[in-house]
């Protein structure tokens, strides 16, 4: 199995500490150039039974330039051509307007999305139940995963999940 897969979501919300963390050593392309060019590959995950190819997604944010209507058409094709789509929100903060822009851009998609609620080791259980039911009012997820990043929290079950849609 084998599949594009590409991480979304709000600045420091963990991607590159999740993309760091699963690639490891396994590094086989990194560029720190993300803004700049189209469909960059951020790295490749090989296991035994799949080849996972993390792929950047630039200009899905809110547009403060007169590029910003260009970059998102970029953004919303990018989404179209992958496999799966993992939205990455923090776990720490609420569901606010900068989540509800991405939620509407992502209502054009139609690759299967990924809600990953990253930094669970810094809030409770009861916290983390509150943001999952805020988050499946506003879209239907094709899965919902609460992981930790920095201490690899339910990562295995994720990339598990992952490698389902593959
Ligand atoms: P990005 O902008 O989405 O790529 O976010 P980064 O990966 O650069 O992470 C932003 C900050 O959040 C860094 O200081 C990370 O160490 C921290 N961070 C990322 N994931 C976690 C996590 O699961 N738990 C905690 N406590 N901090 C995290
Ligand atoms: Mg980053």
């Amino acid at each position: 199995k084998s599949g594009f897969i590409t991480i979304i979501g709000r600045p420091n919300v963990g991607k590159s500490t999740f993309l760091n963390y699963v690639i490891g050593q396994k590094i086989a392309i990194m560029s720190d150039k993300a803004q700049t060019t189209r469909n960059k590959i951020q790295g490749v995950l090989t296991t035994d039974d799949a080849q996972m190819i993390f792929i950047d997604t630039p200009g899905i944010h809110k547009p403060k330039h007169r590029l910003g209507d260009f970059m998102m058409k970029v953004a919303t094709n990018t989404l179209n051509e992958v496999d799966l789509v993992l939205f990455m929100v923090n776990a720490e903060e609420e569901y606010g307007k900068g989540e509800s822009f991405i939620i509407e851009k992502l209502k054009e998609v139609n690759t299967p999305v990924f809600l990953v609620i990253n930094k669970i080791d810094l809030v409770h259980p009861d916290h983390l139940l509150s943001i999952i039911s805020s988050y499946k009012e506003v879209y239907d997820f094709a899965e919902i995963v609460p992981i930790s990043a920095v201490q690899g929290n339910n990562v295995e079950n994720l990339l598990a999940t992952i490698r389902r849609y593959l």
